[in-house]
């Protein structure tokens, strides 16, 4: 029997994976609009934990696994060999595994070396989910986020080198319509920059339990509207210059859900957007009582 502690998350290409707790909690757990982890505290779960997990599954049951992903918050914060020791009883124990991903935190893939990703990635972690979440500077130190946009270049450049693959979400209304501009095209720069393999961009949440609520609540942070942020994320877009992306906006918190490779399907994202924002018809977004983190 699976030990989990906790609310579970998990990125929305994660739905049929088997999730297993290396870590519990988030070790930053500072950004204003997260509220994810704010219940537990930050603590090491392990190899030893993820072996108590998978005594309880039959032997059936391990061969269908096909997927795990490695919660929670940023699991990538483990020590390198405690991360290659998890890595190893996986494929050791689910004889069709293919893929192992994890959350990160660019703070704690600055303090792993090149080789310790080169390492993890030999043991067999397949991808890196990372939020970025802007590449407004201004943007990001308001959040809590704790690192900068070049931290954040640095960490992404460093897990491609490895080979490992990337996949990093965005937030659009982060900065509310007053940072709009400065958030679509700084985050844009930034991920030309990186030049990922997947990106997703969610739409900001003001859960109860947030910094960001209570923002909210005073009138000192105004959350935009539908249709600006389908503007935001147009601009977004058309400044983006990649070379071989998956780019989804399929998350649960999202107005619309559009998805494609870019650079091929830009111009049909972009075709899209610019009906939904010139029929202005709201009617044909996701309502918001039915937005979920
Ligand atoms: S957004 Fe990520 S880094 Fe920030 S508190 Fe939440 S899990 Fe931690």
């Amino acid at each position: 029997m699976i030990q989990y502690e906790g609310s579970i998350w998990r990125p929305p290409s994660e739905a049929r994976s088997l999730i297993l707790q290396a870590s519990i909690g988030c070790s930053h757990n500072s950004c204003i609009f997260c509220v994810s982890y704010k219940q537990k505290r930050y603590r090491i779960r392990g190899a030893e934990g993820i072996q108590g997990d998978l005594e309880g599954l039959s032997e059936q049951y391990k061969s269908t696994v096909r997927r795990v992903f490695l919660a929670d918050g940023n699991a990538l914060a483990i020590p390198t060999n405690e991360i290659v020791k998890i890595l190893q009883l996986l494929h050791d124990e689910l004889p069709n595994l293919e893929r192992v991903g994890i959350y990160g935190y660019a703070k704690d893939v600055r303090d792993k070396t090149s080789k310790d990703l080169q390492v993890i990635k030999n043991a067999g972690l397949g991808i890196i989910y990372l939020g970025l979440e802007t590449g407004d500077d201004e943007l990001l130190r308001w959040a809590g986020k704790g690192i900068d946009s070049n931290e954040n270049i640095s960490a992404c450049l460093k897990i491609r080198d490895a080979g490992i693959a990337l996949s990093l979400t965005i937030i659009l209304g982060l900065g509310g319509l007053e940072k709009s501009e400065n958030h679509a095209k700084r985050t844009a720069e930034v991920l030309n920059r990186i030049d990922p393999e997947y990106i997703g961009a969610l739409t900001l949440m003001t859960p109860p339990g947030t910094r960001i609520f209570d923002m909210v609540s005073t009138g000192e942070f105004v959350p935009m509207k539908p249709i600006e942020i389908l503007i935001e994320l147009k601009m977004l877009v058309e400044n983006l210059s990649l070379t071989n992306c998956m780019f989804r906006t399929n998350h649960a918190s999202n107005y619309l859900a559009l998805g494609g490779n870019l650079p091929e399907d830009k111009m049909k994202i972009l075709a899209s957007l610019n009906k939904a924002i010139e029929s202005g018809d709201e009617s044909i977004l996701r309502p918001s009582y039915a937005r979920g983190l």
